[in-house]
């Protein structure tokens, strides 16, 4: 895939995670993200040589997913680039084992889930981005939080051009998964709110095609967090372990589940919803003979009631 560029100093390589590309003015180059692996990040090195003939000398991860920053440590060792990533998430790209031990609940991972998919090669970190904005060889870049897929995610604007990694997941994605991943979905309802109040000429988006207007991206992705939202606590009212209404829930939206990687993937998502909904007082989990159960809170609002507002 070429180099596709949408300003002076903004660009981006296309591929299954879209490597974001900033031009400094000293000549160098920093990439947002580094794709998957070895051989993804020996592409878009080799890219870059032919194509705008620049050193990387920056990597900015967006957020640790190993999607995203699997290829830091081939970038590093070809090039010695400084790697910057969001606090939480950069605890991640130094330890990768956290990743899928995380997707385990918390425990050692079995032989499924460290597979490259999951379990990337471990990279340095050389600064945590605390800052709101930060420059590169002179080019000036705000520092989004969009946490909530991750959390530490963040996307960057430069020169009006919105690298929003994965706060929004393309239609054909959702359409295959049916239910994105999320680590918390108070964050990543925020993060939508915001992502939709950059203003931007062309965003980036860690998967999927570029566009010029995230806003329908935004609406697609809040509905689907909103219609979960709206069936868990319907699922509730015959108590149920996690466990079931995880499965209740990839039943009624027909999820996909076809191996452990995908399982694991979304079973934090269902806790991050159990989580969500029971800090909104909407469901109450208890443990019930040995079993932690989750039911319908009493006098909980009816799916399609209006939200109480209050005086
Ligand atoms: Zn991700």
């Amino acid at each position: 895939m070429p180099v596709v560029m949408f300003s002076e100093v903004a660009g981006c390589v296309p591929g299954g995670v879209n490597v974001g590309i900033i031009l400094g003015g000293d000549g160098s180059v920093a990439v947002i993200d580094t794709g998957l692996n070895e051989s993804n990040a020996k592409k878009t090195l080799k890219t870059i040589a032919a194509e705008l003939n620049r050193p990387v000398t920056r990597i900015l991860t967006t957020h640790a997913h190993a999607d995203h920053f699997g290829g830091n440590a081939t970038v590093v060792k070809r090039t010695g680039a400084d790697v910057w990533a969001p606090p939480v998430d950069e605890a991640v790209l130094r330890y990768p084992i956290l990743q899928p031990s995380l997707l385990f609940a918390g425990a050692d991972p079995p032989p499924d889930l460290r597979g490259g998919f999951l379990l990337a090669d471990a990279s340095p970190v050389d600064h945590v981005i605390t800052e709101s904005r930060i420059e590169f060889e002179g080019v000036a870049i705000d520092v989004v939080p969009l946490y909530g897929h991750s959390p530490g995610q963040i996307g960057f604007l430069v020169d009006g051009i919105f690298f929003c990694a994965d706060v929004v997941l393309p239609e054909s994605v959702l359409a295959k998964y049916r239910i994105p991943y999320l680590y918390s979905v108070r964050d990543h309802l925020q993060a939508l709110d915001r992502a939709e109040t950059i203003e931007h000429r062309q965003v980036v988006p860690g998967h999927g095609a570029p566009s010029e207007n995230i806003l329908p991206a935004v609406a697609l992705n809040r509905a689907l967090v909103l219609d979960v939202l709206e069936k868990v606590p319907e699922l509730c009212r015959e108590p149920k372990t996690a466990e079931s209404v995880f499965h209740a829930v990839l039943e009624a939206f027909d999820a996909p589940i076809t191996d452990a990687p995908v399982y694991y993937l979304l079973h934090p998502t269902i806790h991050a919803f159990l989580s969500e909904l029971a800090t909104r007082g909407e469901v109450v989990g208890e443990v019930v003979d040995r079993r932690m159960v989750w039911r319908r809170a009493k006098g909980a609002r009816e799916a399609g009631q209006p939200v109480e507002t209050g005086g």
